[in-house]
Parts: structure tokens; sequence; C-alpha cells
């Protein structure tokens, strides 16, 4: 290595031949043609038409028009349609299907009111006047929704009488209620944090259940009547039915089942069973959906849940794997919006992995004129616009603004006023696709070139020391040949660039003509410049050579150091120059140790202060030390610089600023605490190949477009924005993902619905520039009904997680949870009032789509962003915080709602992940073995009992004593339970953005405490109410509200 020592101003002191333009090897200079790979030059496009292009990776071009019967009949388009649904399940009580119910039977909605009256006998010191609690009612699957006629509340079998009885609703002597409950006036309790309620008394007896959950044909989706029918009519309603885990199937059948035929044994305690399960609304929508294909041809839709197996065929509307909404029916006005409190947001993940076997995105191309839009409101041609006048015009489906078709995309219409070349466009046709950008679309009108990835290491004493260096180093020799390429190149384009500092930098000379790299050292930090151009960001196959004796020699370089200060601001700054100077877009792999305290700019300080925790103060410690750092994120946006962050940090290193610039542009932050290569490197190096060869476009910039009478208001996600419209990132991959909401600014059409439409401009990792365009079409309802049945609980705390983790930022946190609260009683309020039928207010109601929601949130507020408690790690609190900023609903669902995974009596035989339970205590068996994952953290638990084969068959080891706790993966072992285990393992991990570490947990050993907090049923560890007195304290919030 050559070492050239401190470079002095000016910054290109070099003769640098390639500077300013591209050096060669960079492709084809600025003169050339630029999207020739896709269907040529412009003027290879004679008018009409311009050609649709083929996705890349398919040859096989459009799939022929498959259903084209859903496209209406009357010269709509697809995703136009006014539709028809069958008449609502419920909220329309003399057509419901459940009407001749009511008489037969008591009302299904009483029965969660009997379990809480139910409830308090667990508590009470003596026999308590245990209500006579009717023999278990019969097995609807509407408990929360089908509401009684008035006449019913006489029934023997009706409710409990309100009024003392329903101080009974919350669990005596919770901390929540205060004093006694004596009526509304002390229903205004604090929220439930901080050791809220009481557990409740051990498992129900067998057999004690009575509640049903609600099956999965409760409020089918719409679009989706007949398979309800067909697969679930009338099998349901048996006595048998009662059983605790004996989820009813559906409800669309006739109802069968009597009162009568329901004897079972009175209630004592209240069933856990009894109160909605997530797992089985996960399991029904997977039975109900699973395996089908998603056709998304109609307007409205609810798509099949996050969790479900399912095939999208794209036929007008964007998958939901781009699009999913919090509900498909919009109120059509804003003042039923304001009255029901639910946010209406889409949550968009433009880059979103597709599986194999669905189409691929196409890319339009429109030749020079590029793509075409609407002149008044810009959105882009798609399957909304309305032809008319002989094909010679359209209407926008936006801003209703007629336009003239450019002459070279005339086509004649057919009979039912549909071009005759609908099939053959992906832009008239399909929901999400891409157009070629031409000149007008790049930075000062010159096309973009290929992205760079730059890696900088932090090469102070600690991460010499614990052998990061050579481990990242080591990697990046093979890593490097899988950086991300378009489909059907033969290598990348991305170039690569590295760095090394402490306090000072170190840039690398990779150029392919040296035969040793040099280094180029700058030790000015605060007028951070790129000591050279030429040279510095490389392809990686031309300088092979030259990068791996890089490699090789950058541990032992700084083997010796005793440098344990950092500099952090200097090292993005440097990252943006040097992408500035060649012109590019590109990544920043930042591998860091600790607090940056060296003199330079954004030197930050420990202002850890657990003393803050629950005072009004607690959110500065969430707040990023603004000035430089919001600065560089600026900078960094500006120049389509993304960083990722990987923090290997051994104390507090104030992640609430450091983290700051890569939850503004696109990037991840990772933390592997105390890092120890034998322990953590798996793990580390699984989030790195990861995070290098994922699908990832650069430069980017957001536009939602909707139809008249709404807009787009609001934005979370690692996004900056500069105006109220355009969402800037400067990366985007295809974990990540941009919640918006909507306001109304109008009333909207029940017959034209609501439409949205995502603009991304953005450069691809070849350095083409490219339009992703997704469009979504809604309902839009004047029935409040219509919205509750079409929401999306996942959709919806997906919302609520980023609204609440910005909101921490300015407000307290017990503003922040009762805000929460409040909101949600509110929706439930309103539901309960304008859309369930009368019945008493003892009886907690809930909508089908929602039922769930109530866990979510309880989750949510135990999270320990929100939980306010000192024995966390403020570090790892402001860490979970940021890494939620950009997820998507799979994200948010699995990280509140983790999956517990039984795993002592899987069928080896089977290749099918056993099903998950609920996520309790109550769940787990001293004899069991249990996988518990939520994306982050990967658990496997022992129980003290578990089988000395089983734990034979997957350690090799005797006993459960001689499990090693510090395993970090399963041993390879040659029988059927290793093999399933690892292979359970393997796709779990596989499935997730990051990678998980596997953590061996052993019931009653101390670690278990770290896997006892994911258990979102119970009582919080570190504060916040179990599902069961969660769900009693919102069930009183809505009464107060009603009241
Ligand atoms: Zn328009």
């Amino acid at each position: 290595m050559s070492q050239q020592g401190y470079v002095a101003t000016p910054p290109y002191s070099q003769a640098q031949p390639g500077m300013g333009g591209y050096p060669a090897g960079f492709g084809s200079t600025p003169a050339q043609p630029l999207y020739r790979h896709y269907g040529g030059p412009p003027q290879s496009f004679p008018a009409p038409p311009t050609g649709m292009m083929k996705p890349v990776s398919s040859p096989s071009g459009m799939p022929p028009p498959q259903v084209p019967s859903h496209y209406g009949s009357n010269g709509q388009q697809n995703g136009a349609h006014p539709q028809s649904y069958p008449a609502p399940p419920y909220g329309q009580p003399p057509q419901s299907p459940y009407h001749s119910m009511a008489h037969q039977g008591p009302p299904p909605a009483q029965q969660l009111t009997n379990q809480m009256g139910a409830m308090n006998l667990g508590y009470g010191p003596g026999p308590m006047q245990s209500p006579q609690v009717p023999p278990t009612s019969p097995p609807t699957q509407q408990p929360f929704q089908t509401a009684p006629p008035p006449a019913m509340g006489h029934s023997p079998l009706g409710p409990p009488p309100t009024g003392p009885h329903s101080s009974q609703m919350a669990p005596p002597q919770s901390p929540l209620a205060g004093p006694p409950m004596a009526g509304p006036q002390s229903m205004g309790g604090p929220p439930p944090m901080g050791g809220m309620g009481r557990p409740f008394p051990g498992p129900p007896p067998p057999g004690a259940g009575g509640f049903q959950q609600p099956g999965p044909g409760a409020a089918g989706p719409p679009g989706h009547p007949q398979q309800l029918q067909g697969q679930f009519g009338g099998q349901m309603a048996g006595p048998g039915m009662a059983g605790p885990g004996m989820a009813g199937p559906g409800m669309a059948g006739p109802f069968q089942g009597g009162a009568a035929q329901m004897a079972g044994p009175p209630q004592k305690k209240l069933d856990p069973d009894s109160i909605p399960s997530t797992t089985q609304v996960i399991e029904d929508d997977q039975a109900k959906r699973g395996g089908q294909v998603y056709t998304t041809n109609l307007r409205g839709q609810v798509p099949p849940l996050v969790t479900t197996d399912y095939t999208v065929q794209d036929q007008g509307n964007a998958s939901p794997r781009f699009m999913r909404c919090t509900t498909y029916s919009f109120p059509c006005t804003a003042d039923l919006a304001k009255q029901c409190q639910v946010p209406l947001a889409t949550i968009i993940k433009p880059f979103a992995t597709v599986p194999k076997n669905e189409t691929p995105m196409y890319v339009v191309n429109h030749g020079e004129t590029g793509p075409i839009r609407c002149n008044r409101c810009k959105a882009y041609m798609c399957p909304y616009m309305q032809f008319m006048d002989g094909g010679r015009r359209y209407q926008c489906g936006f801003c209703n603004c007629v336009n003239e078709v450019p002459p070279f995309y005339f086509q004649h219409l057919d009979h039912m006023g549909k071009r005759v070349d609908f099939y053959e466009r992906p832009e008239l046709s399909l929901g999400s696709y891409e157009f070629a950008a031409t000149l007008d679309y790049c930075k000062n009108n010159k096309p973009a070139s290929p992205p760079a990835y730059i890696f900088m290491i932090d090469v102070s004493y600690a991460n010499i020391k614990s052998g990061l260096v050579r481990l990242v180093c080591d990697e990046l020799k093979t890593l490097l040949d899988n950086l991300p390429r378009e489909d059907g190149a033969e290598s990348s384009m991305v170039k690569v660039g590295f760095v090394t500092y402490n306090k000072i930098l170190h840039f690398y000379n990779v150029k392919s003509a040296l035969a040793q790299p040099q280094m180029m050292v700058v030790s000015d930090t605060a007028e951070m410049f790129v000591p050279l151009l030429d040279g510095f960001l490389v392809n990686f196959q031309e300088s092979r050579a030259v990068i791996n004796n890089l490699l090789d020699q950058i541990p032992d370089m700084f083997a010796d150091t005793n440098e344990s200060e950092t500099v952090f601001a200097p090292v993005i700054q440097a990252g943006v120059e040097a992408l500035k100077a060649a012109e590019c877009s590109g990544k920043l792999f930042i591998f860091h140790s600790s607090i940056p305290t060296a003199e330079a700019p954004g030197k930050l300080k420990n202002r850890d202060d657990k003393k803050l925790i629950n005072t009004e103060k607690e959110k500065t410690l969430f707040q990023p030390q603004k000035a430089v750092y919001e600065q560089l994120s600026k900078d960094c946006v500006s120049q389509g610089c993304s960083v990722d962050l990987f923090l290997f940090p051994s104390q507090y290193v104030d992640i609430a600023t450091m983290g700051d610039v890569a939850t503004h542009t696109g990037g991840s932050i990772f933390k592997y605490s105390n890092f120890q290569v034998e322990r953590d490197g798996q793990h580390f190096l699984s989030d790195l190949r990861k995070d290098v060869e994922k699908a990832i476009g650069f430069d980017a910039i957001m536009r939602v477009r909707t139809s008249t009478g709404f807009r787009a208001t609001d934005f979370f996600g690692a996004i900056h924005m500069n105006n109220t419209t355009d969402v800037e990132m400067a990366a985007v991959d295809c974990d990540k993902a941009v919640t918006v909401e909507f306001k109304h600014d109008d009333t909207l059409s029940e017959e034209t619905g609501a439409l949205m439409q995502c603009a991304l401009l953005y450069t691809t990792i070849s350095g083409q520039r490219r339009l992703r365009i997704h469009n979504l079409s809604l309902n839009c309802s004047a029935q409040l009904s219509e919205l509750y049945k079409s929401c999306e609980t996942d959709a919806l705390i997906n919302f609520f997680t980023k609204s609440a983790y910005r909101a921490m930022l300015n407000q307290p946190l017990k503003t922040v949870r009762e805000n929460l609260v409040n909101q949600a009683a509110h929706m439930l309020a309103c539901y309960r009032k304008n859309c369930a039928s009368p019945s008493a207010a003892s009886q907690l109601i809930l909508p089908d789509a929602m039922k769930v929601f109530p866990v979510y949130l309880n989750s949510l507020l135990k999270t320990g962003p929100l939980v306010g408690s000192a024995e966390l790690s403020t570090d790892d609190r402001a860490h979970q915080r940021l890494s939620t900023t950009a997820m998507g609903v799979e994200d948010t669902q699995l990280l509140l709602y983790p999956r517990l995974i039984p795993l002592h009596n899987m069928d080896v035989a089977s290749d099918v992940v056993p099903t998950p339970v609920r996520c309790s205590e109550e769940r787990l068996t001293d004899a069991g073995m249990f996988l518990l994952e939520n994306g982050c953290s990967l658990f496997l638990w022992l129980g003290q009992a578990c089988p000395p084969e089983l734990i034979q068959s997957i350690f090799n080891v005797p006993s459960l004593a001689h499990v090693p706790v510090d395993l970090r993966s399963l041993p390879e072992l040659d029988n059927p339970q290793s093999k399933k285990l690892r292979s359970i393992v393997d796709s779990l991990l596989d499935q997730r953005p990051s990678s998980m570490k596997l953590l061996i947990v052993k019931q009653k050993d101390r670690s278990e405490i770290m896997f006892r907090q994911h258990l979102v049923e119970d009582k919080g560890l570190h504060g916040g109410a179990s599902y069961m007195d969660f769900l009693c304290y919102v069930h009183r919030e809505i009464r107060q509200v009603l009241t």
C-alpha cells in the first residue's frame, strides 16, 4: 500500500481526467440514446402505437386477457365500476341474515357480557354474588356484532342487568379503575400502564368456553360471497361447538343451534379462549383465502390478510403487496370521517418483492414524449382514464379534465367503449407498471448514472479488538459478487468504494490499473472533502484484485491501533461528497462502534438520563440532536445518498441522533450490542448480505395523487419532505413502506369512489430513470357500516404505530398513550352507536374486521418506546422507534403479535409450519418446546419437562440441563426432528427483512424474561395491561364515549 498521506486542499489536487464527466468504464456516454434496452430509441416507435415493453425477465409478453368479463359492459375500465355487494351481514337489522336468529336464541353479543360478568368471580374474596350466569350461549360467530333486539334484554338468557353489574366490567382493585367503580364518573381511569390489573387466575376449567371466536365468515370480505357460502355455509352450529378453541367456522349458513342445546357448565371464570384471537383470525383467513388467486379487478375489494398465502393477479388495481389500506370504503363526507375517527390511510411499499409466480413489472415506453399524463393534474395514464369521442379524447379519473389523446397514442374503441389495445397496454389494464422516463425526469436534464455503494469501516480500537473489521473485510470479498443487478444482466453496474476511519478518514484508490491500493488520509474533518475521484468508485469485477488486496490489508494495517475516539457526521459527509463528485446516487454502509466524541462536526455527548423517564421531558431522549445531522439528511437526500448504519455499541451511543440520517434517507439501522464474532458474527453477516443484495431504487421522489374530494395530508416513512406533497427518498428498497394519511376536502361520491395513484420516479440499479406507478381504487359510502366492514386491522395498527411513535417526539408518553386509547374507543363506540343493533351498554360489541384491534393496540402500548420504564435501554427504545418508521404492514403485524409456534408435537412428515398459538404464558406447557419470532427476535423456549428424547434429537445432549444456552444455531443432526426444526427456522429467517439471532431460553431461567416480554396477551413486564384487562378498559372507555 502506498500511502499518500495528508492531502491538503484544494480537494481535487490530483488532475482527474474523468472529473466532471464519466470516466471510461461508466457505460454509455450521455449522448447516446438512453433507453435502448427498452424498446430502442424513440424513433423506433412509429405512431401508433408505441410499444409496451416486456418485463426484462419475462420474454413471454403480456398475459392474455384472462377474465375479460370482469371488465364491465359499459365502457368503463376495470376498477371504476360501481359494484354491488350482497347485503351486508350486519348493520341493517331488517335485512340481516341474523335477524331471524335473534328469535331463536340468545343474542350472541351477550356472551362477552356474561364473560365479563363472570370474570369477577375469579377475584372476589369469598363467594361473590355469583350472577346467575346462564348456560353457555350458542356458538354464534358474531358475538361482538350482532346485538339483540330490545326485547331480548328481558330474556332469561339476556345480558346481566346493567347498573350495579356494569361496574363489574373492570377487574376490581385494578389500579386503572381507581376507587371501586361506581358509575361513569369513575371511568376516566389512567391508561392501563404500569402494572394495571392483576393476572387472571389459572387457566379455565376445560369446557368453560362459550364465547365463540367469530368465524371467518362473520363479515366476509366483499367480493367473495360465493366462497363464503359455499365453503362455510351450514357447517356451523351444533351443540358441540361450545368448547374452547372450537371456533365456529362461519356465519353465512343458516343458524341451527338453539340456546337450549348449548347447555354447559356455568362459567366460573372468564375463558381466555373467549376473547377474540389473532391466531384464530389468521387461521381463518388462511383457511378461507389461502392458496387462492386474488384478482384485483374490483374496486374496494378487501385483500387477504398479510399473513395469508395467496397469489395476486393484477387486473387493474395494485397488488396488496404494494398498497394496503386501513379501510377499502372511505366515508363520503369529512363529517363521517371525523365521527368515526378511523384513520384513512394507505401503506405503500413501492418495491415490494413479488413472488416468482406473479407477473413481474412491465416497463412501458412512450418514446420521446414521455409518459402520457393528464394536462391538469399530471396523473399518469392508467386504468381510471375514460376514453371517449371515438378514442380521440380521454377524461381523467382524478380531476375529470378531458384531454386530447396524442396522435401516436390514438386507438379505436370497441363497441363497449374500450380501446381495442386494452390488453396490450399495461397502463390501461394493470394496477402497477413502470414507464421509462425521459431526460425531463432526470436531474439537470442529464441521464442518471448507476448508483455506488461505499463501505465505511470504523477501525477504532473497539471494532479491531472485537474482530469486526476482519469479519467485514473477509465477507466483502465474496459479497461484492452479489451486488444487485438488472434481471438478466451479467454483472452489476453498481460501483463500489472504501473508506476506513476513526478520528480521521482514509480513502482508497482501487483503480484496476494499480498493482496496490493507495490510501489517502483526510484529517481535517471539519471541512470534509474527497481527496480522489478517479479510482475511488470502481467496478468490482474490474478492480477485484486491487480490492481484495485492500480488504486483506485493512485488518492488519490497524491491528495495533490505540485510537478509541471516532467521528461520525464527517463520515456521512464524505460519502455524500464522493457521490456528488461522481454525479451518482448510492448507499453508504457504515460499520460503527461508539458515540462520536472526537472533535468534529456532529460530535455527541452522553445525554442518556433515566431520571427523565415518565416526565414531561422524556421525549427529549428521542429527539435527535439537530443542526449538523439535519443538514446532513438534506444533503444526502438531494444527492440520492442512502445511509445504512451497522452499530456495534458496548454502551449508549445516542441512536436517536446517530440513526437520524438513516431514517430520513431510506436507510436501515442494525444494532449488535457487545458484539462478539463467535456469538453474533453470523447474525450480522446475514443482515449485511440481505442488505447489500436486496432490490432497491435510488434518488426517488414519490407523489400520491387522488381523485377529487380527498388528498394525502401526512406521510410516515424513512423519507424527507421539502414541501407538503413530494415525498423524497434517497433510496427505497423492497422492505420499505410509506404510510400515507388522507383527509377529505370535499364530498366523495359513491358512484366514482376514491382513486389513488402513487407515482415513484427513481433511478434503477443500472442507472435507468423510471416511473413506477401503482393505482388503487376504493369505494365510498355514506354508510359507516361499509367502512367498518372494509377495515383492515393490520393496516390500522401500522398507522397507529407510526403516528404514535412520531407523536412521542413532541408529547409526553402518557398523552400519546391516552390519545391512542381514546381514538380507539371512539372508533369502536362509533361503530356501536351507528352500525350495531341496539343492545345493553354492558355488552362489548366490536366490528368483525376490527375484533382483534384491541390486542394489537395493547401490544403497541407495551412496546419499549411507549412503555416508559427505566429498566429499558434508551438506545434500544430509540432503535425500535426508528426501525418501525419504514415498516410495512407485514412487519408491524408480526412485531406486535409475534408467532408462537409449538414444536413438541410437530408432524415431522409434513413440511408445514405448525399452527401458531396465542401469545400467552397459558399456552406454554412444561413439557413443551416453542419457537417465538417477531421479525426482530427469535427464541427457542424449552419447558422444564421437555422430553429428553426431543432434547436429544434437537441438541444432541441427554437432557435439558445439558443444553448450552449460548448456542447461536442449531446443530445439524440427521434425524427428522432436527431437520424439521431447522427447516422451520430457515423458512422464518428467509421471510424476514432482517436476520434474527436465535436465543435459547429455558423455562424459569433468568433469560426467560426477554422471551416473556413478547407474550403480548399477558401483563407487560415493564408495565401495561393483559389483553383481558385491556379489553375491559377499552370497553369502559367506549361506554364513556357513548354516555
Ligand atoms: Zn387529471
